[in-house]
């Protein structure tokens, strides 16, 4: 079973960087420890038999900009895309919406029948997002420093309109969105897609994740893949195979083998040695080193480097099968497939001050999915597949709510987050609990069983903070997809560009590879 490389893990960094180098002539081997392929873009009907849920990841608008996945056609290899009537959207309890549409200048129509101006300011961003943004993503994607593209980017962006857009990049997503925008939907919109990431809303840093993504969901809308997330790594996976590539599953690697400080293979838990030229881990940093290289095998200061490595805080998913739509009481004009469950930017402030501090968060900010309004084969008709995550402590210490969840996480922890979780659907949607017909809770422990990538539930591989970020991730001096050890790359949502299902840190893995970096 020997291969000219060797991928640890199967996620969708590790299964991109497997296409890239079989597309380049290599004989590659994915080894993943977890019975099924995909790591965290998986779905299932264990949730309910009638239902599909996605057991993690389920809007995958950045596959869609990517130029690693763009780049591998994997309509071709049976991935088809389906959108909900709209975007985004924010319920408000006094009633209306922010709504994210396909369509720019509805969106803005709806932003101005809430906040006169603030449609306006909605196209003049997309006017500017329009002439840099595909630029400004494949310099994002792409090894850092891209210095190419990053010049072209910054060509694109005359005028005092851009600027203050690339200022507001750089700034926190709490500036921007109060900067550009009078009224709480468009700020709503900003700051809740800025909350998908950990950096807290007045932090520099957030806003470019709050730019990226509303203006992403502006061009691209937040597609899923027809018939569950699983189908985009079964893609993956089919269009591998078919240059030779090979997947096994249920095979944990337990060692990297390293000899005169260069890799030359890897040791299964079941004993067996497999050979290699190259080999990529798709696994987190902390777990690559001092885990599946051991200390010995690193520079000392590998060791003090990773020392400075910050998790991004734990997640709580629950995933329910209704039996009809959520029974909002003020319906939006149009069903958004994702959703932002806060009602101000204080609040989602307020949340991620409780989470700063250690405490599991009272009023949870939610991230919510309607897929089978996304989707209508996700449920059976009438019903809807619905699930939200929010984020809870790594460690937690306290709890900000009612005091009922210790941060132990054991099952009965879980259920009653998720209680708390339900509870604010019901806020917004009376009568939601009545359409339960089932329910999954996955607690942070529950996630990292399934992934042992979400290390506590964490979903990104590490914090996005601005320190841990770009040549600094996953820790400054070692950044990148080269290792300090010859012929070892690392290939996961540890490395640049972070956590998300863009396969672009398996790209440059493998653009690491084939360039005998
Ligand atoms: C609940 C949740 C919701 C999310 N929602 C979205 C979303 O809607 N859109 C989006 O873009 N992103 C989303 N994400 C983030 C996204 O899924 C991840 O950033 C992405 O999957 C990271 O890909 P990866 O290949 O680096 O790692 P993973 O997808 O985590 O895959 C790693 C794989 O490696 C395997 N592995 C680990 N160690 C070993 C070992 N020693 N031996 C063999 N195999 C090993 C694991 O079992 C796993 O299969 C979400 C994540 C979670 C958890």
């Amino acid at each position: 079973m020997d291969a000219d490389a060797i991928v640890v893990g199967s996620g969708p960094n590790g299964l991109v960087a497997a296409n890239l180098l079989a597309d380049a002539g290599w004989d590659v081997l994915v080894l993943e420890s977890q019975p099924t392929y995909g790591g965290a873009v998986a779905s299932s009907s264990d949730v309910h038999p009638d239902y599909v849920h996605d057991t993690f990841s389920s809007f995958h608008p950045l596959a869609v900009v990517s130029p690693a996945i763009r780049g591998l056609r994997l309509e071709e290899h049976g991935l088809r895309w389906s959108h909900a009537p709209a975007v985004v959207g924010t319920p408000f309890r006094s009633g209306g919406w922010a709504e994210l549409h396909r369509d720019a200048e509805r969106t803005a129509d709806g932003l101005d029948a809430s906040t006169p101006g603030d449609g306006d300011a909605w196209l003049r961003l997309c006017a500017v997002w329009d002439r840099v943004g595909r630029d400004a993503v494949d310099a994002l994607m792409t090894p850092f420093p891209p210095v190419r593209l990053g010049a072209r980017t910054l060509r694109g962006l005359p005028g005092p309109g851009a600027l203050a857009l690339l200022r507001a990049a750089l700034g926190s997503g709490l500036a921007v969105a109060e900067r550009e925008f009078r009224g709480p939907h468009a700020r709503m919109l900003l700051a809740g897609n800025a909350a998908h990431g950990d950096v807290a809303l007045g932090s520099a840093g957030s806003g470019i994740y709050g730019l990226l993504l509303a203006m992403t969901a502006q061009q691209h809308g937040f597609p899923a893949p027809t018939g569950g997330a699983g189908s985009l790594a079964r893609a993956l996976v089919t269009r591998l195979e078919s240059r030779g590539g090979r997947v096994v599953c249920d095979t944990r690697v337990e060692r990297v083998l390293v000899r005169d400080g260069r890799a030359w293979g890897v040791r299964t838990r079941g004993g067996e040695t497999l050979r290699a030229r190259a080999v990529l881990a798709d696994v987190p940093a902390p777990t690559l080193y001092g885990g599946l290289v051991p200390w010995a095998d690193l520079p000392s200061r590998t060791r003090v480097l990773m020392n400075r490595f910050r998790w991004d805080p734990g997640t709580v998913k629950v995933d329910w099968a209704l039996s009809g739509p959520v029974p909002w009481a003020d319906p939006p004009s149009a069903a958004p497939g994702t959703l932002h469950l806060a009602e101000t930017t204080e609040e989602v402030e307020t949340y991620q001050r409780e989470l700063a501090a250690g405490a599991v968060p009272s009023r949870p900010f939610l991230l919510a999915g309607q897929m089978a309004t996304t989707d209508p084969g996700r449920a059976p008709a009438g019903g809807e597949a619905l699930w939200a995550y929010t984020h809870v402590p790594q460690h937690a210490t306290s709890d900000a709510g009612d005091g009922s969840v210790t941060g132990r996480w054991d099952a009965g922890d879980a259920e009653r987050m998720a209680d708390r979780m339900q509870a604010r659907f019901e806020e917004y949607a009376p009568g939601f609990t009545a359409r339960v017909v089932a329910r999954r809770v996955l607690g942070p422990r529950d996630l990292q069983a399934r992934d042992e990538n979400l290390v506590n539930g964490a979903v990104n591989g590490g914090t996005g903070a601005l320190g841990q970020q770009l040549v600094l991730r996953p820790v400054p001096g070692t950044g990148g997809a080269r290792t300090p050890v010859r012929g070892l790359y690392l290939a996961s949502s540890s490395a640049h560009p972070g956590g998300g299902v863009h396969g672009a840190c398996g790209a440059n893995a493998a653009d690491a590879v084939l360039r005998g970096r």
